[in-house]
């Protein structure tokens, strides 16, 4: 059995791009008539790829299901703290009305 090297063409991360090597480690992946080790076979590179932005894309909903969330409750505190604060209101008014009529009962008068 011919023993396969990967042909796909790898350029070294230094600043010169020259016109780079083959990887040239063993192929045991064949795609369109050349060979590749797992790491450049295309099929699993494309794989690969969508593997992670579909992660990607799960990710970002997840936080933006998460920040819909957030902002819902915010504004249901809001809402909550609005009313909270417009019936404390009203009772201490009503509180101070009750007051008045019960010093009101015992003679006193508004000077
Ligand atoms: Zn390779």
């Amino acid at each position: 059995m011919m023993k396969h090297t990967c042909e796909k063409r790898v350029y070294g991360s230094s600043m010169f791009v020259g016109p780079g090597h083959l990887h040239g480690v063993s192929a045991k992946y064949e795609h369109e008539g050349k060979w590749y080790c797992k790491t450049h076979h295309p099929p699993t590179v494309k794989a690969k790829a969508n593997e992670e932005s579909c992660k990607w894309r799960a990710e970002r909903n997840a936080e933006d299901a998460a920040r819909a969330k957030d902002a819902a409750i915010r504004k249901a505190e809001q809402r909550v703290l609005k009313v909270a604060m417009e019936t404390a209101e009203s009772s201490e008014e009503l509180e101070l009305d009750r007051a008045c009529h019960a010093l009101k009962a015992l003679g006193w008068k508004e000077s």
